[in-house]
């Protein structure tokens, strides 16, 4: 009985640690965060952040012209998306509202201007989910769909399923009545070119590596030795939102093409329910980017949420022990969007950059691309 007493304070210090030390852990690598946290609800909150993905995204290895592109449009996406919630729509579409608009830009990697897989074909992956009820859509690897996020919709509305791909996904999108268009359409010349690139890279490291053995594979591929379709800037452009209507429901969606020269009937993240887009009223809902088999083999958007959920956790601190420990440690790159039931968002990525706005407590647009 005596031992069970002394014991208590203990235990009350190992909980204690168990809580504090991951915490204190991301104080040391995280950056500060870049909005500002609420202190507790604000009722009605409505919130609204997109991304237009992560990678290596130099300050000033864009032209101006072209970071002006890339800043207006993403104002006047995350400003629609914000009017449909002020008008009374739903998080659901709001998220899809703002996801259609990036893919119909070539400026994004999804929908057109997605990146070409090694078979020179646009393969798209995109999901949605919605906090309220946990329900969820997903469709991967179609070639037709012009914008695969109202696919991806459509499965979680008027399908029994939660994800469907290739032939069955684009049959199931002619019955729904939603568009497809020809192959055509997804063509951009500067994803050809990427592609290209990387695959005259690729035929040169072939036949480096066949004159020149190393002694015994590397143990993990650092990211100067990772293949050219993974490196960073060969994938940015995928897309993702997160909505919080004033209902009180989350919603999230994700949309991509994946990466360049990807292996044929490859699946990222995007996709994937847990990785690439979570979203729970309880907690929060989230669109990654980045390095989609680290995502998925982490279960980076769940992850976020389960830290919400399990350890309470705020979701900026969340989110940065999942990007800046969890994921770094394992090799992996990319970033999150998030947002919590009272509206608090997140922003964590241990890329370079990543495209990024949000609707800040002015009402007003706010879109950032660097590390700053
Ligand atoms: N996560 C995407 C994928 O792996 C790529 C990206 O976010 O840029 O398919």
């Amino acid at each position: 009985m005596k031992i069970e007493i002394l014991m208590r304070p203990v235990a009350a210090v190992l909980i204690a640690a168990f809580f504090i030390f991951p915490v204190a852990g991301i104080a040391q690598k995280a950056a500060k965060p870049e909005i500002k946290q609420l202190q507790g609800p604000q009722s009605p909150r409505i919130g609204f952040i997109i991304h237009g993905g992560a990678g290596v995204i130099r300050r000033g290895s864009l032209s101006p012209e072209r970071e002006k592109q890339y800043r207006d449009k993403l104002a006047e996406v995350v400003m629609a998306g914000y009017k449909a919630l002020q008008e009374g729509k739903t998080s659901l579409d709001a998220v899809e509202i703002a996801i259609r608009m990036m893919e119909d830009d070539p400026l994004f990697n999804a929908g057109k201007g997605a990146v070409f897989n090694a078979d020179g074909k646009n393969e798209l992956d995109a999901s949605i989910m919605n906090g309220k009820d946990l329900s969820a859509g997903a469709v991967a690897g179609v070639h037709h769909v012009k914008n695969p996020i109202t696919l991806a919709r459509a499965v979680m509305e008027k399908s029994p399923h939660v994800m469907m791909i290739g032939d069955g996904a684009e049959k199931f999108a002619k019955e729904q009545g939603v568009e497809l268009v020809d192959e055509k359409y997804f063509f951009t010349q500067s994803r050809w070119d990427s592609l290209q690139r990387v695959k005259k890279e690729e035929e040169e490291k072939k036949k480096k590596d066949a004159g020149e053995k190393p002694a015994a594979p590397p143990a993990k591929p650092s990211v100067a030795e990772m293949p050219a379709s993974q490196e960073p800037q060969n994938r940015f452009g995928t897309v993702g939102a997160v909505a919080l209507d004033k209902y009180g429901n989350i919603a999230a969606g994700t949309s991509t093409g994946g990466m360049t020269n990807k292996k044929f009937g490859r699946v990222g993240d995007s996709p994937i329910i847990g990785a690439g887009t979570y979203a729970n009223n309880a907690t929060c809902g989230v669109s990654g980017t980045g390095w989609g088999e680290y995502f998925i083999r982490l279960g980076v958007a769940r992850d976020i949420s389960s830290l919400m959920e399990y350890r309470a956790m705020p979701i900026q601190a969340a989110a940065d022990l999942v990007i800046h420990t969890k994921l770094q440690n394992a090799g992996g790159d990319g970033g999150v969007i998030a947002m919590d039931k009272f509206g608090n968002m997140a922003i964590s990525f241990n890329s370079e950059g990543m495209y990024r706005a949000y609707i800040d407590k002015d009402g007003k647009p706010v879109v950032k691309i660097y590390k700053d």
